[in-house]
């Protein structure tokens, strides 16, 4: 079946979502992205010249990067006011070859996210994420269940993950970094352009988490050349530097926001610093200009130290981005049988649902569309 077809007969809602002002002031680069008006972030970074040797140290190259950045950027808006990129010589060295060299260099002393766990993967030391050298790939497919403006997303599922929830609905790549099929950069650029060509309107990076296998994916766009938004869908407990190397070159974000209180972050997801790093990444992006989508997932007898503190902060410090309040919470996983969590052990209720959603409106939050 026509995939358009099969779109309007599953997903009805993805063709009234660009109706919606607030949704297509806001989503308005991946929007144009999305119709052909402006290509990918990527594709303009592969044609932005970088100067530097591969001898060059980190702290150099970041220096660099700052510096070619103010390059990129003229050369967007010179592709916002008109100029095509195929009128332009592919330098010798682009800004994406910069950041896949940073990206690396980063794995010798992995400093991919916060957990830091300073080993050298590059030689094949696994951190705390499990993962290596390689990135794996669980699965890949035209997914029908995101957000209205992402369906179909052209999804890729990464092992591997920096955070533990006991109630991941993925647990058995989440947990176990080698669950997938080892993919270097070559293979994740082949199944992005499957799933482009297959009908995907954008390319989503998920897992798991991707953020750990982002020396690849950024690699990967070496050999990606279609004209289509590339979207991170993550934990967001990357460090600065890794999130630096991404701001330039993703078109659409899919940040989750799940614990105010840490030590709830901690009891039920194993993580330490979790709303310091989250939100701080969270609102460099939005700073940034980047279109996002929040997601919140609503936990039981967590709306009040965690839902409702989270939707004031988005509301002061992040007060363009759509939000998705989900209230599809179930128990997986440990969650689901051990006695230890029961307090997470069941859905959520109308009730605490009605009262998400009501402060949100209060705030004056755009969800509606998007939940
Ligand atoms: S990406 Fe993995 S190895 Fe690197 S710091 Fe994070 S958990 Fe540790
Ligand atoms: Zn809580």
């Amino acid at each position: 079946m026509d995939i358009e077809v099969y779109t309007y007969l599953v997903r009805p809602d993805t063709f009234g979502i660009w109706n919606h002002k607030e949704v297509r002031e806001r989503l308005s680069w991946y929007y144009s992205v999305m119709k052909k008006i402006y290509p990918p972030r990527y594709l303009i970074a592969k044609y932005t010249p970088a100067e530097y040797t591969r001898e060059a140290g980190l702290d150099e190259l970041l220096e660099i990067h700052i510096r070619t950045r103010k390059d990129f950027e003229k050369l967007l808006r010179d592709v916002v006011n008109g100029e095509r990129l195929d009128s332009l010589e592919k330098p010798g060295k682009s800004f994406l070859d910069l950041k896949i060299d940073i990206a690396y260099k980063l794995l010798e002393n992995c400093g991919l996210c916060e957990w830091n766990c300073r080993i050298n993967r590059l030689a094949g030391r696994r951190g705390v994420c499990g993962l290596g050298r390689e990135a794996y790939i669980g699965s890949a497919f035209l997914h029908f269940g995101e957000e209205a403006p992402l369906v179909p997303s052209g999804t890729i599922f990464f092992t591997g993950c920096s955070l533990k929830c006991v109630f991941c609905q993925n647990w058995d790549i989440s947990h176990h970094a080698e669950a997938g099929v080892v993919a270097d950069a070559h293979r994740i650029a082949e199944v992005a352009t499957e799933l482009a060509d297959s009908g995907a309107k954008n390319i989503n990076y998920v897992g798991g988490n991707p953020d750990q296998s982002l020396h690849l994916i950024l690699e990967s766009m070496r050999y990606l050349d279609r004209w289509i938004p590339q979207l991170w869908n993550s934990n967001m407990y990357m460090t600065t530097e890794a999130l630096e190397l991404l701001l330039d070159v993703i078109d659409i974000w899919l940040p989750d926001l799940k614990w105010w209180d840490d030590s709830h972050a901690f009891a039920y997801s194993r993580i330490k610093r979790y709303r310091e790093v989250v939100t701080r990444n969270i609102k460099m992006v939005h700073d940034h200009g980047a279109d996002l989508i929040i997601r919140h997932l609503i936990m039981p007898n967590h709306v009040e130290c965690c839902t409702l503190p989270i939707l004031d902060w988005i509301a002061e410090n992040t007060p363009r981005a759509l939000v998705n309040i989900m209230d599809q919470y179930r128990p997986e996983y440990k969650a689901a049988k051990e006695e230890r969590f029961r307090e997470i052990g069941r859905r959520v209720t109308r009730e605490e649902v009605r009262k998400a959603m009501r402060h949100a409106s209060r705030l004056g939050i755009v969800y509606e569309p998007i939940s």
